[in-house]
């Protein structure tokens, strides 16, 4: 009986007295419960809303639909009082040879109490396709959904303050080849070495089923016990794939912006759904979304990157093998 109930601690499923790990499991359970009732879900619906709407024009780069939604996500970081990994929270590059045209990527950082030199980055580009035809691409679930979501997060670690640093990165040209993140981890403003994992978000707010992927595990299997732990407190099916484990499933390693962090063999957990009848269509928009699903998507995550970032072996091994 005894051994029974030490694992389904281990499981994380339920904190009980009598076991050795009690309290560690208990603080994990606390970690994860946190997040999972501690977003504000007007305040991610509202982003989510603005970041889709036809102001932003479909949010192509070096397009002023661009810049209001990168002005929007700098005000949030300001309100919120991030950090600054520069002068700026802005990080600008070429596109292409020509040099009146250029991304900017925007870089807000929250400093752990604990490890303030080894970083979780959390990751999710605010570019989309633009205009075309007449027709806006609004881009909501892709990827308005994960930058609301990353807004979101980011308020939810000022307010429960982490124990290594966070640096929360929206990327800009993505649909234009991963172009910002590429950037960035060639001309990251910290070491990469410090880098401990990426969190990537990119399309969190559509499913019929109820169903979102943690997609990296097939290559850092030591990440999916931290996703297996918030499993058993979320209504939202988490699955496991799309990441070469299996053939004639489309891999999306190098399909979004953790691909750069894989790269340099930087452990990444990619959250996204599975496609879509409106991906890269100009009816991805904001009523089409779940909200209840969207809105526990973005708890989930944020309960798995709490549990990361309590994970002491992560900052004495960098890989937590
Ligand atoms: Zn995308």
């Amino acid at each position: 009986m005894a051994a029974i109930i030490c694992l389904a601690i281990v499981a994380g499923t339920i904190a009980l007295t009598g076991c050795p790990a009690e309290g560690e499991n208990r603080k994990k359970k606390t970690a994860t419960t946190n997040a999972l009732i501690n977003i504000d879900s007007s305040s991610l619906i509202n982003h989510l809303a603005y970041l889709s709407s036809a102001d932003m024009a479909g949010r192509e780069t070096g397009t002023p639909g661009n810049q209001l939604a990168r002005e929007y996500i700098v005000k949030i970081f300001d309100s919120l009082q991030l950090g600054k990994a520069g002068d700026s929270y802005l990080q600008t590059f070429p596109i292409g040879n020509d040099s009146s045209n250029q991304g900017t990527n925007i870089i807000g950082v929250i400093k752990g109490d604990q490890y303030k030199n080894n970083y979780i980055v959390i990751t999710a580009h605010y570019d989309h396709l633009g205009t075309r035809s007449g027709d806006i691409y609004y881009g909501a679930d892709d990827n308005a959904s994960g930058t609301a979501a990353l807004l979101a997060m980011a308020r939810y670690f000022k307010e429960h303050p982490p124990k290594h640093s966070i640096l929360f990165v929206a990327f800009d040209a993505e649909e234009k080849g991963l172009l910002g993140s590429k950037y960035f981890v060639s001309h990251a403003p910290i070491p990469l070495s410090a880098i401990i994992a990426n969190v990537n978000m990119d399309m969190v707010s559509r499913n019929d089923s109820n169903e979102i992927y943690a997609s990296g595990t097939k290559h850092y299997p030591f990440l999916k016990k931290y996703v297996d732990s918030v499993q058993v407190y979320t209504p939202v099916h988490i699955l496991f794939g799309h990441d070469g484990e299996k053939t004639g499933i489309h891999d999306w390693t190098n399909q979004s912006d953790h691909f750069p962090f894989h790269q340099n063999q930087i452990p990444y957990l990619y959250f996204g759904v599975e496609d879509h009848a409106d991906y890269h269509r100009p009816g991805d928009t904001f009523d089409k979304v779940n909200k209840s699903f969207y809105y526990q998507v973005c708890t989930m995550i944020t309960a798995v990157a709490s549990l990361l970032d309590r994970a002491d072996m992560l900052q004495q091994t960098g890989t937590g093998q």
